[in-house]
């Protein structure tokens, strides 16, 4: 899920979210033109209207040559009484100020961002078991909770709400866990002896994991990002296959308890979350709440299910598609009745 606003400078702060509450508050976008472009993407809810409208509002318009020289669009609350700013938005002040920036008399550069985890691993909803025995998983590592557009404000009630049945199961089924299932040894000799590899530097590979990461991320805002196309996946999943290659053959000669191995183990797991972000892009041909295909851009009653995807037992992964569970009849009605809440002082 994209943000529509995070900022762009200074470099570290960049991604830096820009609160939804600016817009709560009345901020107004503007292109480089002066432009409220707003009104011809979304003329009823304007600047309020779903975090995936404005986002893919804000990114065409830099697309297109109509955000600034250094791409940004420009948020701009200054029409409002400073003190109302300062009393109603203290900390958004504050990180202006800091760079420079008077948000209570000049608009703010702000850019698309990338902002939460959609999917994730699949659990149990009544134990937060994974499919490994011993291993439970709440929070924004798993998949399930938001549909194809968390609301603002949602994650961090999923985390409490699971966290909560997740403490309660361990409470009640923490004997049986005890002693934890043994390890299958032949399994983890080949991982240790893969890590040692690594560890050796025998791979003779590269040297630099975070550099990876860096292409890595590159890589996947580019070819899976706000808007996505059929050919920008498949491109892209190559460029993937060529990285996760790479990242195979890194070697990192300087021990095992150095940050660079760590950046390697990471970066193993990002290989395989973009992997199935790609793919999962790839097969859903059509638009839905966060994932948008400029190919496919109206959502297609025969895509109302989940994509899975596994590993086999040659490393590949495979993907399946599954029914989406029945909503419950108190969301139904209040789907029906075009009940919405204001979130926009959530993120
Ligand atoms: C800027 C921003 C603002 C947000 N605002 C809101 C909001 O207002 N309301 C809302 O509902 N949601 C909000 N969200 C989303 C929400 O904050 C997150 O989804 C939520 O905090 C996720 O919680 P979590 O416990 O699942 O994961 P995390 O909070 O990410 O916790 C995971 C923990 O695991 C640790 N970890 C990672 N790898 C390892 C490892 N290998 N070994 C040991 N530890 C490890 C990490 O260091 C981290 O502490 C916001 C997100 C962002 C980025």
């Amino acid at each position: 899920q994209f943000h529509p606003t995070g900022m762009i400078e200074p470099e570290g702060m960049d991604g830096r979210l820009v609160t939804e509450a600016v817009r709560g508050e009345g901020g107004r976008l503007y292109n480089s033109e002066g432009e409220r472009f707003m009104e011809r993407y979304s003329p009823k809810h304007m600047e309020l209207d779903a975090r995936d409208v404005v986002a893919r509002a804000n990114y065409r318009e830099i697309r297109e040559g109509r955000g600034t020289p250094d791409g940004a669009v420009l948020l701009d609350i200054s029409h409002r009484d400073p003190g109302y700013i300062k009393d109603r938005l203290p900390n958004m002040y504050e990180q202006f100020v800091e760079q420079g920036v008077d948000i209570t008399e000049e608009p703010m550069k702000v850019s698309p961002t990338a902002h939460y985890g959609m999917g994730g691993i699949e659990v149990d909803p009544r134990t937060c078991a994974t499919a490994v025995e011993g291993l439970f998983a709440v929070g924004e590592s798993t998949a399930g909770v938001h549909g194809a557009n968390r609301l603002g404000g949602n994650s961090l009630a999923e985390t409490v709400v699971f966290g909560k049945i997740l403490g309660a199961h361990l409470a009640d089924v923490l004997d049986d866990l005890l002693p934890p299932v043994p390890l299958d040894e032949g399994a983890a000799q080949e991982h240790f002896a893969a890590l040692d590899v690594l560890a050796t530097g025998t791979g003779g590979g590269e040297r630099d994991p975070e550099g990876l990461i860096d292409e890595l991320r590159d890589l996947v805002w580019d070819h899976a990002g706000i808007v996505r196309t059929g050919d920008g996946l498949r491109e892209g999943i190559v460029k993937l296959r060529d990285l996760k290659k790479r990242a195979g053959e890194l070697a990192i000669p300087d021990a095992s308890t150095s940050r660079r191995f760590e950046h390697v183990l990471n970066l193993r797991a990002m290989l395989t979350a973009a992997e199935a972000v790609m793919r999962g892009a790839l097969a859903r041909e059509e638009s839905r709440g966060a994932h948008h295909r400029e190919d496919f851009p109206e959502e297609a009653d025969g895509w109302q299910k989940n994509i899975l995807c596994a590993g086999d037992e040659g490393g590949d992964m495979h993907l399946w598609t599954e029914p989406v569970g029945e909503v419950p009849a108190e969301i139904r009605k209040a789907l029906d009745e075009d009940y919405s809440l204001d979130y926009h002082y959530l993120e």
